[in-house]
């Protein structure tokens, strides 16, 4: 888990302060943000494994900013607040964050959930490496590259080939790759998945041309084959 970077979005000098002293014990990179409106930038740029993220902020907001980043990003996010009654009304507006923590807070508790969270993204009896048939897919860096070449990825692709490669030669239906790319934050219905897998086609087969990786297993779904 060390050396994972963590963007902190926080205006208080004195308390990002105090997170960047804690974690950097905790042997995580770190980078910090004052403002909400360079967050986008920074996230696409950087690719922390992990936001916290203050909710009043110069700039954009916190909730605004954890709604822009989720729309291209399944970054963890934990949302920072000052007021416990914000607390109550965050919690029923779905932003998608992973956690909440209430200011005042012990930095040892923060330390805490921000280790607890990422704990949840990778599920410790899940391999943080696949490798099939000449695609190898890091769920750590989530990086996936092709015959040694880098492939870029959207979330949603990424996802829905970590189920497949998971399990190759098993075949999945629609419904079913939704339910586990869920943990992915995919969102739209079932006929979607054939978008994003012909997308992941296209993208495969630009460095396998000739292999057909992803077989569509008609009236059923779908199946990864390593040979
Ligand atoms: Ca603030």
């Amino acid at each position: 888990m060390a050396n994972e970077r963590i963007l902190i979005v926080e205006d208080e000098k004195k308390i990002a302060d105090l997170l960047k002293d804690y974690l950097s014990r905790e042997g995580f990179e770190l980078s910090c943000l004052d403002r909400g409106d360079e967050v986008v930038e920074t996230v696409k740029k950087d690719a922390p494994a992990l936001m916290l993220l203050d909710l009043m902020l110069p700039g954009t907001d916190g909730i605004s900013v954890c709604r822009e980043v989720r729309k291209f990003s399944t970054i963890p996010i934990i949302m920072v607040t000052a007021k416990v009654d914000e607390f109550d009304r965050l919690l029923g507006l779905e932003l998608g964050a992973d956690d909440y923590i209430c200011k005042p807070f012990s930095p040892r508790e923060v330390v805490a959930r921000v280790k607890a969270v990422l704990r949840r993204m990778l599920p410790q009896d899940a391999p943080k490496r696949l490798i099939v048939g000449g695609i190898v897919l890091d769920e750590t860096t989530r990086q996936v590259s092709i015959d040694g070449e880098p492939v870029n990825l959207t979330p949603n692709e990424f996802g829905l080939l970590s189920v497949l490669m998971t399990f190759p030669e098993r075949v999945f239906s629609r419904n079913e790759l939704l339910d586990k790319v869920q943990g992915y934050r995919f969102d739209g219905y079932d006929r979607t998945i054939d978008s994003h897998i012909k997308n992941l086609r296209k993208k495969i087969a630009r460095c396998l041309p000739g292999r057909e990786v992803i077989q569509t297993i008609y009236g059923v779904g779908y199946k990864l084959t390593g040979s």
